[in-house]
C-alpha cells in the first residue's frame, strides 16, 4: 500500500511540473482578494501638478498599477486590468515593456497578468465577471482576454469606450468586448454575487461612468478599491480640486464627498489605487486578503 501512494505523488509531480493546470481551483469557502503587480507609471512633475499637488507634497511621484482578483465562493470578478497588453509585455521579454499613456507619464511593465492568474491556478477564460473602475489606458489594457466573462459596466462608461475622437481610451485594448454578456449597472450600487460582500458603487467624475469597488473581508474587515477617485493621497488629506482635466469637474467633487461620507459611515478603509507607499505594503498574490 505504502509503494501505492509514493507512486501516485510520483507521478503527480511530474505531471505538475510540466503543464499548466487543467481545472479551475475550488472556490475558497471565504470571499479572498488577490492583488496582481500590473506595472508602474513614471508621471512628470507637469503630470504631478495635474492633480492640484506638488512634487514635493506627493514625495513619491510614481504610481503603481495593481489589478485585482476577487474570488468568492459564488464565482470570480477581475477589477482592472493594467496598462500595457499581456502579449507586448512577452514580446519585450525581461527588461519590460514601455508606453506612453499622455506625455506625461510613461508605463513600465514587467509582469504578464495572466502569467499571475496562473500562478494562483486560474485562466482569463474562468473568470465569471470583469469590471473597470474606468476605461482610462491604464486600468483596461488585458480586456480582450476577459470576453469571456460576463462584464459589469456602467451604459455611460459603455458609451465614453467608443465615443470617436476620444483620447483618453485605447479602442484595440477592448474590441472585444463589444459582443460579451454585459450587464449594465445603471443603479448607485450592484451587488456582484448577492451576499453584500462586493459592491460596485458608482462614483463618476473622472469619466463618465467611474466606480469603486467595496468589499467585505472576513479577517481584514470593510475595503474600498476606489479607482482614481484619487491618485496621490495629499489630494484628500489637504482637500484640493480634482483635476481640470476629469470628463466632469463637479460631479469629481460630489463623488469626492459622497464617498468620504460613506467611508466615514460604513467605517471602511479607502485604498488609492495608485497610491505608491501604500500599494508597497500590500500583500501580493499568491498571498491573499481574506
Ligand atoms: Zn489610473
Amino acid at each position: 500500500m505504502r509503494s501505492v501512494i509514493v507512486f501516485i505523488l510520483g507521478v503527480g509531480a511530474v505531471v505538475s511540473a510540466q503543464s499548466p493546470p487543467v481545472s479551475k481551483p475550488s472556490p475558497p469557502k471565504t470571499m479572498r482578494l488577490y492583488v496582481f503587480d500590473c506595472g508602474t507609471l513614471n508621471i512628470s512633475s507637469e503630470g504631478v501638478n495635474r492633480y492640484h499637488v506638488t512634487p514635493t507634497e506627493v514625495g513619491e511621484p510614481r504610481m503603481p498599477v495593481p489589478c485585482f482578483l476577487v474570488a468568492h465562493p459564488k464565482g470570480t470578478l477581475m477589477w482592472d486590468v493594467g496598462v500595457i497588453p499581456d502579449a507586448t509585455v512577452e514580446k519585450a521579454g525581461t527588461n519590460g515593456a514601455r508606453y506612453d499613456v499622455n506625455t506625461t507619464a510613461a508605463a513600465i511593465v514587467t509582469r504578464t497578468l495572466k502569467s499571475q492568474l496562473a500562478a494562483i491556478g486560474y485562466s482569463p477564460t474562468d473568470i465569471t465577471y470583469v469590471a473597470i473602475s474606468h476605461a482610462h489606458k491604464d486600468h483596461s489594457a488585458n480586456l480582450n482576454q476577459f470576453a469571456a466573462s460576463t462584464w459589469l459596466t456602467p451604459r455611460a462608461e459603455r458609451e465614453f469606450m467608443w465615443k470617436p475622437g476620444n483620447e483618453r481610451v485605447e479602442p484595440s485594448f477592448y474590441t472585444a468586448l463589444e459582443k460579451s454578456k454585459t450587464i449594465l449597472l445603471d443603479k448607485d450600487e450592484y451587488d456582484v454575487f448577492g451576499d453584500g460582500k462586493a459592491i460596485i458603487k458608482a462614483a463618476p467624475g473622472h469619466t463618465p461612468g467611474h466606480q469603486v469597488l467595496v468589499l467585505q473581508l472576513g479577517s481584514t474587515g470593510r475595503i474600498m478599491i476606489a479607482g482614481d477617485l484619487y491618485h496621490y493621497p495629499p489630494e484628500r488629506t489637504m482637500h484640493r480640486a480634482p483635476p481640470d482635466n476629469e470628463f466632469s469637474v463637479p460631479q469629481s467633487a460630489a463623488s469626492r464627498a459622497m464617498i468620504d461620507a460613506y467611508l466615514a459611515k460604513t467605517k471602511t478603509t479607502i485604498w488609492i489605487e495608485h497610491d505608491f507607499g501604500a500599494n508597497a505594503k500590500l500583500k501580493k498574490s499568491p498571498t491573499f486578503y481574506d
